[in-house]
């Protein structure tokens, strides 16, 4: 069974019928990157920065970000990496942010919210970003989005640091991609307006699932309610879908139901274009791809 899935190196996630899916990794860590290779991902579907919150004790530096990003992208040898902005707030907490405690966490000051009230550490972020393009295939992505003017003032803040840095003389990719998060129902009903704005969508389906559901994902004694094949999860997914193709931008999955291979002919059937999941699980689902006619 491994010894099969080893031969599907080198090999390219695609139908019977021809549709091919890209097949991305998930990663928290710089270090995760060789077992990204090793399991012969198309690319790196999510990065989570948030790690390099977590583990200092203060917030990190815009050099000490650049370099965890470099050494991704050049890791990856020119192999698209999507890197998402800081995702903290809810589950995720550092003392030094001071975050109030809050009645509803998952519903509170997280993620792109805590990136646009407190600007000086997005822009801190932003920079490191751009500047590390200059060394892969970057691609930027926001959490959490709830509304067109969220993306819109991204985009100018993104602007102003590209021009910053060229106004400083620092070499940085003249285009790269730039994407949402599509995890909260606001975000899926908008998808047609968002979709004008940004290249790429990326399913969450972790929070999307809680969001939809009203379903705490973190809470024990409901997880039997907190279901990704729901119905109503199921159709905010297509109906996004939908919006991204109308729109001439690509969608991918990167919650955990992305690696479900009881939903892979689903996401085919709609439309998805790509998938990303924790690296030991790539293969196997090449192959339930290739399995699909
Ligand atoms: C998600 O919500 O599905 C997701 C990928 O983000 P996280 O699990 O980090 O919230
Ligand atoms: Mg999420």
């Amino acid at each position: 069974h491994q010894k099969d899935l080893q031969l599907l190196k080198g090999t390219k996630a695609v139908t019977k019928s021809g549709v091919e899916m890209e097949i991305n990794a998930n990663i928290g860590h710089p270090s995760d990157v060789e077992m990204v290779l090793e399991n012969d991902a198309d690319g790196i579907g999510l990065f989570r920065s948030e790690f390099l919150y977590m583990e200092s004790d203060d917030f990190p530096t815009e050099e000490q970000q650049f370099e965890a990003y470099k050494t991704v992208l050049e890791g990856m040898k020119g192999k698209r990496v999507i890197i998402r902005t800081l995702d903290l707030g809810a589950d995720k907490q550092v003392p030094y942010l001071n975050i109030p405690k809050e009645e509803n966490p998952a519903m509170g000051y997280r993620a792109i919210r805590i990136s646009l009230d407190r600007k000086e550490l997005f822009v801190t972020q932003l920079r490191a970003l751009v500047r590390a393009s200059a060394f892969g295939k970057l691609a930027i992505m926001f959490p959490m989005i709830t509304s067109v003017e969220q993306v819109k003032e991204i985009k100018e803040l993104l602007n102003q640091v590209k021009a910053d840095l060229k106004a400083e003389g620092v070499a940085f990719a003249p285009d790269f991609e730039i994407g949402i998060m599509i995890e909260t129902p606001a975000s899926v009903i908008l998808s047609d307006l968002l979709a004008k704005e940004v290249d790429f969508f990326s399913v969450g389906t972790n929070d999307l699932t809680q969001y939809t559901l009203a379903v705490d994902r973190m809470n024990p004694q409901i997880s039997s309610m907190y279901d990704p094949r729901h119905p109503a999860v199921l159709r905010m997914i297509q109906m996004a879908a939908e919006n991204a193709k109308k729109a001439g931008i690509w969608i991918g999955i990167c919650g955990e139901s992305a690696g479900d291979t009881e939903l892979t002919r689903f996401y085919v059937d709609i439309g998805i274009n790509e998938l990303s999941v924790t690296p030991g699980t790539v293969l196997e689902l090449r192959r339930t791809v290739q399995q699909l006619d």
